[in-house]
């Protein structure tokens, strides 16, 4: 019997599966369809710090540090480090700024910046700046390649000892006094503790193990343009702050001569979908959203890019609209859900929550 099951191969399943294998656990991973093919495959991949929260600061560094150390345990480069720009259009705004800055510095992630608009506009050519007070620039942050992630995760798990099954869908968790039953295809399964990583689908396990609530799945869409000329591969940029209640428009190239640009905010604004049944692709009216607020941010370069394509995808949101590690049920069954748009970059962390909260449940 695995004592630990872990359910969906997302990142954070991963991550969960790669920490708890590292800690000695006996993990089993079961992913129904394919390890990334969720909300994981369709992020854009930023990995940053550049909020102005104590704990969102600390673990984003704690997930950039992670990488950075994968990156030299297993001599593959997984960040491209282009940066990440947050714009700011308030006095609020550069106050957090500031408080962010104080945040990285203090935790030793050093490096990040304040700019004036001018710096600004000279690292974003073509940036519109009407309305613009400022920015920050954190140097070291960049993108990932989020399945890649992912699939380096789970092999790390595995050598490490993990058994994954990909291809099996869990169809229900069901707490016991001595353990967790596991109903996966025809088979029924034991373990100590299930984690339950399913992202926008988690509400189709709830029943089994009685947790009330409600995954709210927030469709968002991604354009891909291309550029008629030579454009520098610049920060991530952002013109969005946390909390905001206006999705706020980011970009930034895609490979030479391409750009992705989407829409973000953090729970509240986007359209809710029932996770197995939603469009998948960009819609018209998606497209059209982005390209307008593109050409008012960016409009010299917009107004020569041609629209090559583009994709949605799902955030995950639980009721509380913030990130979830939590037993569900004390000592049995751990949820790891509603990472909504920044779970590749709180993935890593999240993993190692996983780990720690087992520990105090089901010591080695
Ligand atoms: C357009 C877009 C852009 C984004 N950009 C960023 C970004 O720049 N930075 C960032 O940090 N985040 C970003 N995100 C958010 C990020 O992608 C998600 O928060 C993260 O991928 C959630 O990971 P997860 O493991 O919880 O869910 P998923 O990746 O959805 O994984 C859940 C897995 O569980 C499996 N599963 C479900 N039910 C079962 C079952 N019963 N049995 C077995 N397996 C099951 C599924 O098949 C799936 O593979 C973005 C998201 C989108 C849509």
């Amino acid at each position: 019997m695995p004592r630990v099951a872990v359910i969906g191969g997302g990142i954070i399943g991963a991550a969960a599966a790669y920490h708890l294998a590292r800690q000695g656990y006996g993990v089993t991973l079961f992913e129904r369809d394919q390890l990334g093919g969720g909300s994981t495959g369709r992020s854009v991949g930023e990995v940053e710090a550049q909020y102005a929260e104590e704990d969102a600061v600390s673990h984003r560094v704690f997930s950039l540090r992670f990488l950075e150390r994968l990156e030299q345990e297993t001599g593959r480069r997984l960040i491209h480090r282009n940066g990440y720009l947050r714009l700011g259009r308030t006095d609020d705004a550069l106050r957090g700024f500031a408080e962010s800055l104080r945040l990285q510095n203090e935790l030793g992630w050093t490096g990040a910046r304040l700019l004036d608009v001018a710096e600004a506009a000279s690292i974003v050519p073509g940036l519109c700046t009407d309305g613009i007070s400022g920015a920050l620039l954190g140097p070291h942050d960049g993108y990932v390649d989020p399945v890649e992630v992912t699939d380096l995760l789970v092999a790390q798990a595995r050598s490490l000892g993990a058994t994954v099954r990909i291809g099996h869908e869990v169809r229900s968790v069901t707490p016991g006094p001595s353990g967790v039953e596991l109903e996966v295809g025809a088979e029924v399964l034991h373990c100590e503790v299930a984690v339950v990583a399913a992202g926008p689908w988690l509400d189709s396990l709830r029943a089994g193990y009685g947790a009330e609530g409600r995954i709210r799945n927030e469709r968002h869409e991604v354009c891909v343009v291309t550029l008629s000329q030579d454009y520098p591969d610049i920060p991530f940029t952002m013109d969005y702050l946390p909390g905001g209640d206006v999705p706020g428009i980011y970009f930034r190239l895609e490979g030479p001569g391409r750009m992705l640009i989407g829409l973000h905010d953090e729970g509240s604004t986007a359209t809710t979908v029932s996770p197995d049944d939603w469009q998948t692709s960009l819609s018209d009216a998606g497209r059209d959203a982005i390209i307008a607020r593109f050409l008012e941010i960016m409009p010299a370069v917009g107004a020569t890019a041609g629209f090559l394509g583009g994709w949605a995808g799902l955030y995950p949101f639980t009721d509380t609209g913030i990130p979830t590690v939590t037993w569900a049920v004390p000592g049995r069954v751990l949820e790891a859900v509603g990472f909504g748009g920044v779970g590749v970059q709180l993935g890593p962390w999240a993993g190692h929550e996983v780990q720690r909260l087992v520990a105090s449940a089901v010591p080695k």
